[in-house]
């Protein structure tokens, strides 16, 4: 007889439900036996691969019967410079997502609370969840993180803090005084994640620069990853960037090999490529204008968004929505796992695919432009 094997699993990993990933291209494909799929779902750069990365990419395959370099010394060296910061502040992730996951496998213990905003980077109750932590979901101000409520929510037990700036799914963004008001009022021994997987997507005035806080704050930890802007999604590659003491707690934790070595040279090259990143941005600002008007015009409310996607009121149920957008080919988010059942998620595409979804949005709530 087979034994019961989830009572085995510790009791967090009993509850927890898998990462929903964006539908695959291909998957849909095969199911609706067309070609032209556009996939907006998943906050992928939509420029394609930087043609330095290509070039980099082909010459690093010679090397890949040796094991990466466990230290990723010149990636590590590269964000150093770019920032002004030490290379003992830097700890690379098999994405950054890698990195939430050790922060809290690190830090936080079954008695710990974890505290993150409604709405918030599913990835924070997963990584909570699976330590068996309690997690306080503190509720969100107009979609996005209600910073003061969430200083008031402090307790003896609160260990770790995820903030996601610019949020996911909601693009929400928070100005760098409201943080910096926050981080003053958060005791030394709590952690604070600052996850910016969206940093240079938002507006350069606004979005300042939290790697400078932590002198002021040793308890912050920047996360950014090379997944968005910079178009690395699979290859899997993110950094935090904390004080040095943090870093050698993580770097104890951490596989030693979780970046592999096409991503170590990968991320290292598209790093130091500005006219790609400007590219991404730019693309990034039109899409963003035109999906933006396009509701406008047809009377939709969305969230004002700081990202590379936007997400929008379809009036009624996003599940239903997405499932008639699939059958025009189109590929977006439903966001009902994150309580906005009325809403969809859509990453920011090319012209050619936002006017896809255009169309085919259109045709599913038969608008009248
Ligand atoms: C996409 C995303 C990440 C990171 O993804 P990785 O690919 O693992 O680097 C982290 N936080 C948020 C809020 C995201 O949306």
């Amino acid at each position: 007889m087979s034994c019961d094997f989830l009572s085995l699993a510790n009791s967090g990993v009993q509850k927890l439900h898998p990462y929903q990933a964006g539908k695959p291209t291909d998957e849909l494909e095969r199911e609706l036996g067309i070609t032209d799929i556009v996939k907006l779902a998943s906050n992928e750069n939509p420029l394609g691969l930087a043609p330095s990365v290509k070039g980099a990419l082909q010459n690093e395959l010679t090397e890949l019967t040796r094991y990466p370099d466990a230290n990723g010394y010149y990636l590590k060296k590269a964000l150093a410079d770019k920032y002004a910061i030490e290379i003992e502040q830097v700890t690379l992730g098999n994405g950054s997502n890698d990195l939430l996951e050790l922060i809290a496998r690190a830090f936080v213990s079954r008695d710990d609370e974890v505290m993150y905003a409604e709405h918030a980077f599913v990835v924070y109750p997963l990584v909570t969840q699976a330590i068996g932590a309690k997690a306080v979901v503190v509720p969100a101000k107009d979609y996005g993180h209600d910073l003061v409520a969430m200083a008031n929510a402090i307790t003896a037990q609160t260990k770790l803090i995820f903030i996601a700036n610019p949020n996911n799914p909601t693009g929400t963004f928070l100005e760098q005084e409201a943080i910096h008001a926050f981080l003053s009022k958060v005791p030394s021994d709590v952690l604070v994640v600052l996850d910016e997987a969206y940093f240079e997507y938002a507006t350069a005035s606004r979005r300042g620069n939290a790697i400078e806080w932590i002198n002021e704050f040793p308890n912050l930890i920047v996360s950014r990853t090379f997944s968005k802007a910079y178009g690395l999604a699979g290859l899997r590659v993110g950094y935090a960037i904390s004080h040095p003491d943090i870093a050698d707690i993580l770097n104890r934790v951490r596989q030693p090999f979780n970046c592999n070595a096409l991503a170590l040279k990968a991320a290292e090259t598209v790093l130091n490529d500005e006219e790609y990143l400007q590219k991404s941005v730019a693309l990034n600002n039109q899409g963003m204008d035109d999906l933006s008007a396009f509701f406008t015009d047809n009377n939709l409310d969305f969230i004002a968004s700081m990202g590379n996607f936007i997400t929008v009121d379809v009036g009624k149920s996003g599940d239903e929505v997405y499932q008639a957008l699939l059958q025009q080919g189109v590929i977006v988010r439903p966001i009902t796992g994150y309580g906005l059942a009325n809403h969809l998620r859509i990453s920011i595409g090319t012209q050619a695919e936002n006017q896809r979804f255009k169309e085919a949005l259109t045709t599913v709530l038969n608008l009248e432009s």
